[in-house]
This record gives structure tokens, sequence and C-alpha cells, in this order.
């Protein structure tokens, strides 16, 4: 039996997801063992693919199609790549396809922001009527797509249609304020993976930020300016904790104008919001007090900042050794002209700052993100058919959905790894399964040790240990 006879994908439907309806209608165990793998590592390419190593056309025996036009039409990749060259994007999508291993090489968001598993959200109205339509209730791209908090056609906050994605569920805020921004958001994500934009994102930005007046006709960045009318546009949040706390503690535009300036690509989720914000804003008043934006003044004579630059280049070039402040100490003059009235190529023409001894401090963790997993009620480990979860630092980490980096971070931040496997709690825990599973069985005295163990899901010896000895 090929996939085809059993089911025909949704459209939009993720690859993940066909490969879950593919092993629960049929059965079949290369496909079941795929998708617990993945549950177990985490999906690839926003929650969309299985994780590497597996080859996508294989799993379906090639029953829909090579496995780049499958990427292509059941994922969210054009998204995710938008910003990279043709030949990159090209290299990634065969690398999703092949299920060659190694890093995609995407641009990435900081540690605790990036999304968990979001492989079982869905939207209620959508997968109710895909059930009576089709009698799976399949994950959408556009729905397990990074941060999207509402269906773009029926308005619905998603739910966690399983247990595999509590927390991102969690992470949703609902205020109505929040919701505004999040529909923008999810409508932006449903409309670029339904047909692709015409023209490459950035390129409309820029186009926007300036016909708004955001980047002045010589090409300067009016970056306080950006960063100010970006932060009031966002100040209602956008319906994920994470991503509010992303915009409120780092200037997306400034990340924005540093990847730019550099040539790198600039990630996904940021492009949008950008996008948004471009689109959607109110030019910037030319009537501003010039003396709020240092970045740009337009009277500023060019031979004043061809001098200034000059005195700094030579400055520079005769002082290799100063570190940056013994710089500024040696022409204070220069650097604060250069300071008030050309920042940004100051800050391009400047010694690296010094790093401090002990290498990089890692990334502070969003505290919304933080705060979900300490005040919630809800037992995020897995559990199978309502039987007791596994008291263990894996099971916890599967729960919450989180990849082993983020899963250890978070764990050292909240002090719970060490305490999730505690051999008391051990003891407990098994002593139920095994009680549950003689109660399920009916006959306690006369089942095997193997019996019992299947019943309880739990290995022979581990059943030996805790339950025969007692
Ligand atoms: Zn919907």
């Amino acid at each position: 039996m090929t996939s085809e006879t059993v089911f025909a994908p949704v459209a939009g439907q993720t690859i993940l997801s066909m490969v879950q309806t593919f092993a629960k209608l049929t059965g079949d165990g290369p496909a079941r063992l795929a998708y617990h793998k993945t549950m177990r590592k985490g999906p690839l390419c926003s929650n969309s693919m299985p994780c590497g190593g597996l080859s996508v056309a294989d799993l379906f025996a090639g029953a829909f199609g090579d496995g780049v036009s499958l990427v292509l039409a059941h994922s969210p990749i054009s998204l995710l790549t938008q910003d990279a060259s043709p030949e990159k994007a090209a290299r990634v999508v065969s690398k999703l396809a092949s299920g060659n291993r190694g890093r995609l090489d995407c641009p990435r968001l900081p540690t605790g922001v990036t999304c968990g598993n979001r492989s079982d959200l869905r939207c209620p109205q959508c997968a109710d009527k895909a059930f009576a339509d089709f009698g799976f209730r399949p994950a959408l791209r556009e729905h397990v797509f990074d941060y999207v908090a509402l269906c773009a056609s029926h308005g619905c906050q998603l739910i966690s249609d399983g247990a595999w994605s509590r927390l991102e569920a969690c992470l949703i805020d609902s205020n109505p304020q929040a919701r505004v921004n999040a529909m923008r958001y999810a409508s932006a994500v449903s409309t670029f993976l339904q047909s692709s934009p015409q023209r490459p994102l950035r390129e409309s930005i820029m186009s926007e930020l300036r016909a708004k007046g955001f980047v002045t006709p010589e090409g300067h960045f009016r970056l306080a300016a950006l960063d100010r009318s970006f932060s009031a546009f966002y100040s209602g949040g956008l319906g994920d904790a994470r991503l509010t706390w992303l915009t409120q503690t780092r200037s997306v535009p400034a990340m924005f104008v540093r990847s730019t300036s550099r040539g790198r690509p600039v990630h996904a989720v940021l492009l949008i919001l950008m996008h948004i914000f471009a689109r959607e804003v109110d030019s910037l008043s030319p009537q501003l007090p010039l003396r709020l934006e240092p970045d740009y003044s337009p009277s500023t004579d060019v031979e004043l900042i061809q001098s200034y630059r000059g005195q700094w280049q030579a400055h520079l070039a005769a002082t290799p050794d100063l570190t940056r402040k013994e710089m500024r100490l040696a022409l204070p003059g220069a650097w604060t002209w250069l300071y008030r009235h050309d920042r940004e190529w100051l800050e391009r023409h400047q010694v690296k700052k010094a790093k401090p001894l002990g290498g990089r401090k890692p990334a502070e963790l969003p505290a919304p993100f933080l705060d979900a997993i300490r005040t919630s009620t809800v037992d995020f480990r897995y559990s199978d058919e309502g039987r007791e979860p596994l008291p263990s630092s894996y099971q916890l980490r599967l729960g919450l959905g989180l990849t082993e980096h983020v899963f250890e971070r978070t764990s050292r931040e909240l002090g719970f790894g060490s305490s999730a496997q505690l051999p008391g709690r051990k003891q407990v825990f098994v002593t139920r399964r095994v009680d549950r599973a003689h109660v399920d069985l009916g006959h306690r005295s006369t089942s095997a040790l193997a019996v019992v163990a299947r019943a309880a899901k739990l290995r022979p010896e581990t059943v030996a240990e805790y339950d025969y000895r007692r």
C-alpha cells in the first residue's frame, strides 16, 4: 500500500504532519519511527520537517513526488530563505529534501527566544473541518511557523492539539492589543506562504523606509527615529511572549540595519516584522527637531564631515595600539563631533570593543519564557494514554518541546534539572504504573513479569527492581 492510496495531503500541510498522518493511518513502521525520532530530537525548518538524517521522498516511497518539490510545497522554506542568495536557498532545500545532516546555516534568534516544538499547534476550526472532510487533523505550515498565535482565516487562537506543544500554546499572549499585531503577523505569514512575495522583502522594506523618510536620500538610516517608531508601533505586544520580549529588549531596526550594512541575511521573522511596520507606519514628520537626530543632520556641512573623518582616520592609522577609550581621549574634539553628527560612520571606524575576560556571557533567557514554565500548573511531561508521566528530565524536556541546549540552559536557570529524577520519585512512579497495569490486566497473581512490564509500558528490569523487590 502506498501513501498515495491512503491519503492525499491537505494544501499547506507540513511534511512532518504528513508523516504523522501516514503513520497513524497505516501503522507503517519507518514512518512511525521517523515521527517519534523527530519528537525526541526536535523538528526542523520551523517545525514543518522531520529531524535530520531522513530523506523525505523515501519516507513516502516517492508517492508525493520528489523531495525538493515536497519541501517547497509543504514547508515554509521559501519564506525562511527569502533573504538568502538563490544558490544558497537551493542548497538548503536540497539538504532538507535529502535529509543530509549538518547545519543549515540560516540566521538564528537568541537562545530561549527560538521556538520549541510547535508541531501540535492547530486552529481548532481548521482542524475540525479537515477532520470532517478527510478524517485527520493536519498541522498547517502557516500555523506551526514561528510565533504565529492566531489563524489568519478564522482569527482563532491556536491550541496544542496533542502533548508536544503545550508550552508553545502557553506562550501565546491573548490580550486584545497584542491580538491586533498577532493578526497582522499571522496574515503576513499566511499571505507570503500562499504566494511568494513578488519582490524580495528586504527591497520592499527599504523602498517603504525611503519613501517614509526613515532613510535619507544619501542612504543613511535615521536609526533613532526608526527605533522609536518601531517600538511605538508594536507597543501592544505581538501575541507571543518571547517575540514581545525581543522587540522590547532589543532594537529590531538596529539588527536589520546592521545585517543590511554588512550584506548578511536577516532572519525571516525580523523581515516580516519590519515589512509590516514599514508598510503600515506613518511617514516620519519632517518637522522633527533636528537635534533629536544625532545620526542625520541636513545642516551638516560636507566639508566638516570630511575634515573630521580625515582627522579620525589619520588618528587611527597613527596610533594602532590604543584601546577604544584611549583613542577617544586622545582626540576628544573629533570624536565628539563625529559621535553627534556621524555616529554610524564613527561606529564602523572604531577599535573593536575589548572582550571581557572569561569569554562571552551567555545571552539572557527571556523572562516571560522562564515565567511560563515556573508558574504553570500544567504537567508538561508526556503521558501515554493517561498513564503517570515518567519522572525524568528527559521526559520534561520532551514535554516542554525544547532542544537539549535550550533545556539545559533553562533547567540551570530554574533549578529543576536534578530534582526531576530523584530515586524516591521514581519508586513512587513505578509503583503507580505497575499497580495500574495489574488493574488493567485484572489477574494480579498470575501475570508474568514481562506481561506486567508491557502493560505498564516499562522495561522488565525496572519493574523487577522496584516492584518485585517490595
Ligand atoms: Zn483556521
